[in-house]
Parts: structure tokens; sequence; C-alpha cells
């Protein structure tokens, strides 16, 4: 058995299960991963060099397959009732470990060491072990990067072994079908097994963080992008999958600190990550200038199209999937901050993809209506897809990212109300970046030129002194007017030809949040209550 790269000469994998290995490649680089990748027929390079390759029968995360082991430090801390959480019992661990470790001899293996969370307060070494050789460049391109002199004795927190091509039997190993993520806190794993979706790795680990920081350290996890402005004013953008996150952060004036993942303690922001993950799907050099120039050698594209007979990429693509994706290193984008913290949050933008068309394209919202639309963590989509449906469909995602928190939502939303009570100069806005005009069908997509000018007015103090007009179902505070975005759109019922139609769209989605909201009905203050849209 070679052992190729850079390791802690007292580390190995015999000690975590793993054996009769055929070569294990450690820490090796980025040019390495790649050559082993298209060595391997895995991967191909585009004609801007970053490596594109095709993940397989899964394109996205598999939350149906996510299980949490239920042990003494879960058992009865876990929001058990929230259907991302699935218990598992320690024994189905046990099994899937050994089944898993030993899945990997006579193969090759490549590990990487990692660190999540950039404040040592809070980091945790992660060793992340894959099969392939560019799910390995994934994780060193997705969290931080330790140096040579770290490596040489690097010791793991936490472990992620990934093995797609390791196949489970369904209800006969004590899960659903072939694919598992088990995250269990007793051994400190994130287990994988059946999928290559790297996403898996990424938010196995933000799961591991969104227990830890609040649970043993009262620190907010949160679900959001970052950056910071001239006067190191950090800005938060919450938001469930495509809602704009990464998009509306990279901004070429104000420095990039994280584009997913956080944690805010009592000080500063801190990304837990070290790199990004941007979709693809219609990308072009004019709308995302910052996103289109990270796509070059050391990124990774996945599930792409190239144009036929070229290496070029078609964006347009969704012969593979919509969720296409690229991850690079946060370094890729120009103005990213060089450690990836900031000061505390002035401005906390709260993003909503509305199919509906009802919300305004931008609202200021009170601290009880915060609180009441960060519980609701409401988004839509549209189905889209399949023939025919055109009704946008209704998501309500706790703390705008149920699917990857352990705890229940009321102990993120305490740990957030907390500092907006505190600290009375924190700003929450509501965006709309989904439909204006109408509902998907009649309507269209808000501007993106236009939403970047809403964020630009707010940080740059340009909405504190205007004129604001409340929402008569939702209550919000409507902006009249703002330097770069036509008025007539910042009041929605303004751009429908129907006005009847908005109304009653209007109560539609309010009863929604009204019957979402109940579950929340003996754990909410009546203050918060009392945010709720009114119809
Ligand atoms: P994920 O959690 O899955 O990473 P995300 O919140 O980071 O999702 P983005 O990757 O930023 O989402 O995706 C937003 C998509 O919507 C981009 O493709 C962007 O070009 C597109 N878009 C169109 N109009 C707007 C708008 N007004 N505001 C924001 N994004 C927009
Ligand atoms: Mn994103």
């Amino acid at each position: 058995m070679a052992i190729i790269g850079q390791k802690n000469p007292n580390s190995n994998l015999e000690n975590i299960g793993i054996k009769n290995t055929l070569a294990q490649y450690w820490n090796i680089t980025p040019e390495e991963l790649i050559e082993e990748t298209i060595k391997r027929g895995q991967g191909v390079l585009n004609d801007t060099g970053a490596l594109a390759v095709d993940t397989g029968e899964f394109t996205g995360r598999s939350p149906k397959d996510k299980f949490i082991v239920c042990d003494s430090i879960t058992k009865d801390s876990v929001d058990w009732g929230s259907a991302f959480n699935q218990p598992i019992d320690p024994s189905v661990f046990e099994s899937m470990y050994a089944k898993v470790t030993a899945h990997f001899a006579g193969k090759d293996v490549f590990v990487r060491d990692c660190v999540a969370c950039a404040d040592d307060s809070y980091k945790l070494n992660v060793r992340v072990v894959t099969e392939a050789p560019w799910a390995s460049m994934f994780a060193g391109n997705m969290f931080l990067r330790p140096t040579r002199e770290e490596i040489k004795t690097f010791d793991h927190d936490w472990l992620v072994i990934q093995a797609p091509s390791f196949m489970g039997s369904g209800a006969e190993d004590g899960i659903r079908q072939h694919n598992f993520t088990i995250l269990d806190f007793t051994h400190r794993v994130v287990l994988i097994g059946g999928s290559a979706y790297t996403g898996e790795i990424k938010k196995g680990i933000f799961g591991v963080l969104n227990f830890v920081l609040p649970h043993d350290h009262k620190v907010l996890s949160m679900h959001c992008s970052a950056n910071v402005g001239k006067d190191g004013d950090t800005a938060l953008f919450f938001g469930l999958s495509g809602t704009g996150k990464t998009t509306l952060s990279a901004d070429p004036n104000r420095p990039l600190i994280g584009d997913d993942e956080h944690g805010w303690d009592d000080t500063s922001v801190f990304n837990f990550e070290g790199g990004c993950y941007a979709k693809c799907i219609d990308l072009s050099a004019e709308r995302e200038p910052d996103i289109f120039r990270a796509i070059r050698h050391g990124a990774i594209l996945e599930n792409i199209e190239f144009l036929p007979g070229t290496r070029t990429v078609d964006y347009a693509s969704k012969a593979k999937t919509e969720n296409t994706r690229v991850s690079y290193p946060i370094d890729f984008i120009d103005n990213a901050l060089k450690v990836s913290r900031g000061g505390e949050p002035k401005n906390i933008f709260f993003l909503t993809y509305d199919a509906f068309g009802v919300l305004p394209p931008i609202s200021k919202l009170t601290v009880s209506q915060a609180m009441y639309f960060f519980l609701s963590g409401f988004t839509s989509k549209v189905a889209g897809t399949e023939m025919g449906v055109t009704e946008p469909q209704t998501t309500f995602s706790a703390c705008f990212g149920a699917a990857f928190l352990p705890l229940h939502p009321t102990k993120y939303a305490e740990l957030l109300g907390q500092k907006l009570n505190d600290k009375t100069y924190i700003n929450v806005w509501l965006l709309n970046t989904g439909y204006v005009g109408g509902s998907y069908g009649t309507g269209k997509r808000m501007s993106l030129p236009h939403t970047r000018a809403l964020i630009t007015a707010v940080l740059s103090g340009g909405m504190d002194g205007v004129a604001y007009e409340n929402h008569p179902i939702f209550g919000l505070a409507m902006p009249k007017s703002c330097e770069g975005v036509p008025s007539e759109i910042l009041n929605p019922v303004n751009t429908w030809a129907d006005k009847n139609a908005y109304t009653a769209k209007a109560k539609d989605l309010a009863h929604q949040f009204n019957k979402n909201f109940e579950k929340y009905a003996s754990h909410a203050s009546e203050e918060i209550r009392s945010a709720a849209p009114v119809i």
C-alpha cells in the first residue's frame, strides 16, 4: 500500500477501521486531484480550466435519507418532531460503519484534512475520506484549508466518510433505500453511502455545527451569506435555496465573508466554510461577473453540459439537472476577506422567492415581524419541470433552513431574538427575489439589477429618510421610493393588472402563513404572534 501526499505521521486509516486499501492519497494538491480525476475518466476540463464532473444518480441532496443517531447526546436535545431529523438506532450506525469502512478494502482512497469555522473558539478539524479524487477536491474547495505545517499535527474532531459506490440494502440495513447520510454525535462521524452528490458532505457538517454551536456554546448558527462594507458594517442574507444568498452577497463593493453558512457570537460573524457553492443555471458574465470569473482552474463544475463540439459550458442546459453547481475556494471571488470574519451585523436581509408575486420587492420589518418571518421561513418554487403544472408550491422552512437544523426552530429564534432586542440599531429587511407583476405565469421574476439596487440603497443609508406605507394584509413597511428602482414596483398591487386578483392572492398567501404558524402558537410570545398577517 502506497501512501502519497502529506499527513500527520501519527494519523492512519487503520485506526478508523479502514484497512487493506490500495493507494492512499493524503492531502494531495488540487493539480494532482485533477490529474487523478481525468486519469480515471471521472472528469474533463472546460475551456476556462475548471474541472467538470458528473455526480451520477444524485444531483441534489436526499433529505429523506438523512438520519441522526439517537444517542445519549441527541436523545433529549434533537427536535425529533421535524421531518428532517429522522432518528436511527446506534446499532444501525455501527453496522453501516463496519460495512462502509470494509468497502474501502482493495480501493484507492483520498483523505483530506479540513477545518470548519473561521473562529478559533469554535473551529472543528474535519477529516474527509472519499473514494473519488474530485470529492476530495470538493472538500478542499469548500472547507477551510489548514497549512502544510498544520497538517503535520492535524488530528480530527469529526470524520466524514463518503462511499458513493457502497449501496445500502434499505430496510434490511435499517435505512430507507440504497443511499444514506448518517450523523453520529457520539462517534463524531458523518457517514455517507450510495450518493456521490457533494452537497451531502458540505451540509452534513453544517448539520453538525447547527447542533454544536447553539447547544454547546449558545452561538447562533445561520443558513445565510454575509459581506461587509467599508465601515465594517456586516450584512447578512438569509434565504432558502435559490433565493439569492450566493448571488447577492457577491458584491464588488463589499468584501465577501461567505455565501452560505455562518455563526454569530457576542461580537462577530464568522464563516463555517472556506469556499462557495454557486448555482450555474443561466449564469452569465453580465449578470453575475464575480461568480463567472471564479469558474477557472481549481473550480469544480457539477452536472453541466457543453455546447456541442466544444468545451464551453452551456449554462442554459438542464439536461442533467436544474441544480448545476460550481464549487471554488472563497479567494476566487476577487474581494473576499482574507479571514472570513466580520463585526456585528447592521442589516439583515431575509430573501424570499415569492412565486405568487404578493410580497413587496423590499420591506422593513419590526422585531416582531422579523421573528415571525424567521420562524415561518417562507419561500416558494415553481413546479416547473412537470408539464402543465404552473401553480407555485409554497415552502415554509423554519429559520430559512429547517432541513439542516437538529434543534427545535425556537432555539435559533431565541438566539436571534435576543440580539435584535439588545441591539436596536440592527435593521431587518424582507426582499422578494421571486415574482412581481403577477404570480408565476403572468408576472415576471424580479429584476436582479433592481434587487441589487434595493440592497445598495439600504446599505448606503438611502432608505433611512424615505416615506413608507404599510401593506394592508401583511403589515410590512414598504418604501415609497428608492434610487435606481421605479417607484411603481415598490407596492406590489400597483404592478398587477387586476387589483382584485392581487388582493385575493395576498389573502390566500396570508392564510397559508397563518396555518403554518399554528405549530408555533404555544412557543411564540403574544408580541410575535401579533406580527401575523391580518385577513
Ligand atoms: P443555495 O442555498 O441553493 O446555494 P442561494 O440562496 O445561494 O441557493 P443563488 O445561488 O444565489 O441562491 O441563486 C439565485 C438564482 O436566482 C441565481 O441563478 C440568480 O441569477 C437568479 N436570480 C434572478 N433574479 C434574481 C433576483 N432578483 N435576486 C436574486 N437572484 C436572482
Ligand atoms: Mn448558495
